[in-house]
């Protein structure tokens, strides 16, 4: 395993980004929660900005799911079941030494 690997710098980089921005979506649902039993009448500023989170995580879910397979250039994350940790092309194990 070589985590350090450069070729695989950007999968690592995209997935955490999108790791984190998951965990985004409980504190999103307790400040919802929190603001409808807190009885504010408007809540369109929270409706945009939880859209404005909805649509970055999207995007940055969909940028990890696209980086190249370090070997081959196929998406490393195209066509896997969850739990997979390979290409599906080429069959490189996730961090694996090229
Ligand atoms: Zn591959």
């Amino acid at each position: 395993m070589a985590r350090s690997d450069p070729a695989w710098r950007v999968y690592r980089q995209r997935s955490r980004v999108a790791m984190l921005g998951l965990l985004g979506l409980p504190a999103v649902t307790a400040i919802s929660i929190g603001i409808r039993l807190a009885g504010v009448e408007s809540m369109a500023p929270f409706d945009v900005l939880a859209i404005v989170w909805c649509l970055w995580w999207g995007w940055v879910a969909f940028r990890a799911a696209r980086v190249p397979c370090p070997r081959c250039g196929v998406p490393f994350l195209a066509n896997q079941g969850p739990w997979e940790r390979h290409c599906e092309n080429c069959g490189l194990a996730l961090y694996a030494d090229l």
